[in-house]
């Protein structure tokens, strides 16, 4: 049975080799050097948005962009939205401001040459947010971006800020700018957040739990956002050698992602993010929070929601 609150459904376009837990065994400089493998996944996702009909939310890494313009006019074609997820997928915190900037500035470039239409969303490469990189907020939105959905409320060893809100906020920034957030989903569970919503989540946990964390977010008014990679199609992908840890996160249950998704697009409603704000005014449905990034922290700011 589906439920009647619409989800978000989101995909980072990036190919094998350009994913964070890899960056120490493939330097950027050697991006050139590697297999691309991208366009058969990309096609696959397309088709499958298709056969549900469900408009999603492209985060596209300018470095692909600019290579295969090709990939982000289909996409556009296809009715999706298009967002960037930088340029050269940098972890923020291992980077300057200034080094943020213009990395954002060149993918959104990138992006709009080619779709001829602005850049307001945006995806941080591994949601790498965090309280070191809140200037970042104020960035995005410096350079035009209105929503932005890399903030992952969870403990994690790359991103992670575990006391943001759970579910979508509209954030005003000291710059006096606005933006609105969609943190990555979790369950509340044994008081801790439990991502559920993508990436190696997505394979790895049992489909039962995902679907009961879906619709606990669901009953209690709260969108889920989900997000998976075009690699995570590619069975065949050269595998990397790397840490235990990382190997079972990365590898582990790749065949089962299309899988997973045509399985939740058929149990729940899924849409853009852009359709979503439209279904559901975002500074009218949802709390409002003023951010201080120098204090690094949040102010409830109205009391809705
Ligand atoms: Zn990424």
């Amino acid at each position: 049975m589906r439920t009647k609150i619409h989800n978000a459904m989101t995909v980072d376009v990036e190919d094998w080799f350009q994913v964070s837990v890899l960056r120490k065994a493939i330097d950027y400089k050697d991006w050139e050097k590697q297999e691309i493998r991208i366009l058969p996944s990309i096609c696959r996702i397309l088709d499958l948005f298709e056969r549900h009909q469900v408009t999603a939310t492209f985060f596209v890494l300018g470095w692909i962009a600019e290579r295969f313009p090709e990939i982000v006019r289909t996409i556009q074609k296809y009715g999706h939205e298009i967002g960037s997820h930088g340029y050269a997928h940098r972890i923020i915190y291992e980077h300057s401001r200034d080094e943020f900037v213009a990395d954002l500035a060149r993918s959104i470039e990138v992006l709009q040459s080619i779709t001829g239409e602005k850049v307001v969303y945006y995806r941080a490469p591994s949601f790498s947010i965090t309280h070191k990189t809140m200037w970042a907020l104020e960035e995005l939105a410096n350079h035009g971006i209105i929503y932005d959905s890399s903030i992952f409320p969870i403990k994690h060893d790359i991103g992670g800020m575990p006391e943001m809100p759970r579910s979508p906020f509209y954030l005003i920034l000291q710059n006096g700018l606005r933006l609105n957030e969609f943190p990555l989903s979790t369950l509340r569970l044994w008081r801790e957040n439990i991502p559920i919503s993508g990436g190696g989540y997505l394979r790895l946990l049992p489909y039962w739990f995902i679907r009961r964390g879906i619709k606990k977010n669901n009953d209690e008014g709260i969108p889920v956002v989900l997000y998976f990679h075009p690699w995570e199609l590619d069975t065949e992908q050269p595998k990397i050698k790397l840490s235990r840890l990382s190997k079972f996160r990365h590898y582990t249950n790749i065949d089962r992602t299309e899988t997973r998704v045509r399985d939740l697009l058929t149990e729940f409603k899924f849409t853009s993010l852009g359709e979503l704000c439209k279904m559901n005014p975002i500074e009218r449905r949802w709390p409002e929070f003023a951010i201080d990034t120098n204090k690094r922290n949040l102010r409830r700011s109205n009391n809705q929601g």
